[in-house]
């Protein structure tokens, strides 16, 4: 059983959770909900949040400050006074349970950043290693239920297909967004502008290819080699 299940969701709790593009139009879609019911910038100056993954994006009204595109964070509804995402589903306390238990309210369409924690790529390998988790992400004065993760990970807690899959989807998409930041700090626009370019941007992601000319030319665009005109001798 993965550790995630009774699990109060400390890192739901604890984590500024970071999202593409990507991430923001398939919640938005998924959910019905506007870019500003979900989505906030974090000011992110001591680059904690973005670390080597998440681009920065700058905005008119602040244009030193480099912010990072993150989900919202409310007050908990069970335990006032502290924080948690805005789409983590929480129950009340339970005995053995001081924190009940807690789920993602999004889990089919949840981000990236979420479906991969705690794993990432080996370096110059497509294998996945485990991070290690630490108890806490906050100081222990802001109170345990920002706890993590209440056993270690093994590696059976991760599905051997979907681990590496969700990990080759978040790098492809974490590049993208890089480059994304790149055109739009080009020129340091409104942040009441950032929904309407990102929907443009990726209105743009697959286009149509020329028509093809020959024969030859369709054959180029397969992703796969196309079959040989007479069938190739089967070696025995
Ligand atoms: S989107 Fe779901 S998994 Fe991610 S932080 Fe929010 S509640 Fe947790
Ligand atoms: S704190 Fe750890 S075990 Fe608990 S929900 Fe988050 S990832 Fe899963």
């Amino acid at each position: 059983m993965s550790p995630c299940s009774g699990c109060h969701a400390g890192c739901c709790r604890s984590f500024a959770i970071p999202v593409t593009g990507a991430d923001i139009l398939r919640i938005a879609r998924s959910e019905s909900l506007s870019f500003w019911d979900f989505v906030v910038r974090w000011e992110d100056s001591s680059g904690s949040i973005a670390g080597n993954y998440v681009p920065h994006f700058y905005f008119a009204d602040e244009p030193r400050t480099p912010f990072a595109i993150c989900l919202k964070q409310v007050e908990s509804q069970q335990f006032s006074g502290t924080r948690r995402c805005r789409f983590l589903d929480e129950s009340a306390p339970e005995p053995g349970k001081p924190f009940g238990t807690a789920r993602c309210g999004i889990y089919g369409s949840r981000p990236s950043a979420c479906r991969v924690f705690p794993t990432r790529f080996e370096s110059n390998s497509p294998l996945v290693v485990l991070n290690q988790v630490p108890e806490r992400a906050l100081p222990e004065s802001a109170g345990a239920i920002y706890q993590l993760c209440p056993r270690e990970w093994t590696p059976q807690d991760v599905d051997v297909i979907d681990g590496p899959q969700d990990l080759a989807v978040a790098r492809y998409e974490a590049d993208f967004f890089q480059q994304v930041a790149a055109v739009w700090n080009r020129q340091v626009l409104d942040w009441k502008l950032f929904p309407d370019f990102l929907q443009a941007v990726y209105s743009e992601r697959v286009r149509q290819a020329k028509p093809a000319q020959s024969l030859e030319e369709v054959r180029e665009t397969l992703p796969f080699a196309a079959p040989a005109a007479k069938p190739r001798r089967r070696a025995a």
